[in-house]
């Protein structure tokens, strides 16, 4: 019997990544494990104001994996699963903090399955040194000047803190 030629695995990292952090990059570093090839799909939603660009935002993922090849980045609106067949992506993976993110992905990986046949989703349960850390957290730290160490790359850091402050909107 011949050993056929294993198919390229392909996962998609789907997510807003407002900015990326360690957590995001802890996933992508463990998926790269497992799969031959991770896209990271930067979510386009006119619904929900993002902090940062979609540019700021793809861009600064690029940069970390400037010298990963099989680390590819995307942007995509609508739903996730038509944007995981668009790359050839039969998995989805996604990060687990705490009960209420299982609860939510459980409910999104229902209606996946609804939407498509075969695309199926990886999670990876978050380590102790990341699992603390969000986009959301990393936003309220920029709000008011705190450090940013240990929580997003160093480059990332520089380049936000270079940017003149947002007006605020919700002075007195
Ligand atoms: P979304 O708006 O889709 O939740 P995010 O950019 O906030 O987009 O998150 C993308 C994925 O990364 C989600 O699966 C989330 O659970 C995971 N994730 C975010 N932060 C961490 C972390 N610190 N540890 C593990 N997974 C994480």
């Amino acid at each position: 019997m011949h050993a056929q030629p294993r198919p390229n695995r392909v996962a998609l990292f789907p997510g807003s990544f407002d900015p990326i952090t360690y957590g995001h990059i802890e996933i992508l570093e463990r998926a790269l494990e497992l799969f031959d090839q991770v896209v990271v799909g930067v979510g386009v939603n006119s619904q929900k104001k993002t902090m940062f660009s979609l540019v700021q935002r793809m861009g600064w993922i690029v940069r970390y994996f400037e010298g990963e090849p099989r680390i590819q980045v995307t942007q995509f609106t609508g739903l996730t699963v038509e944007h995981a067949k668009a790359v050839g992506a039969r998995y989805l993976l996604r990060g687990l903090r705490s009960a209420p993110d299982f609860e939510y992905e459980k409910s999104i990986d229902i209606l996946n399955k609804h939407l498509a046949y075969g695309i199926d989703t990886v999670y990876f349960i978050a380590q102790a040194d990341t699992q603390s850390i969000s986009s959301t957290l990393v936003r309220e730290v920029i709000k008011y000047g705190g450090s940013l160490k240990g929580l997003v790359p160093d480059f990332i850091i520089d380049e936000i803190y270079a940017q003149p402050p947002a007006p605020a909107t919700d002075a007195p």
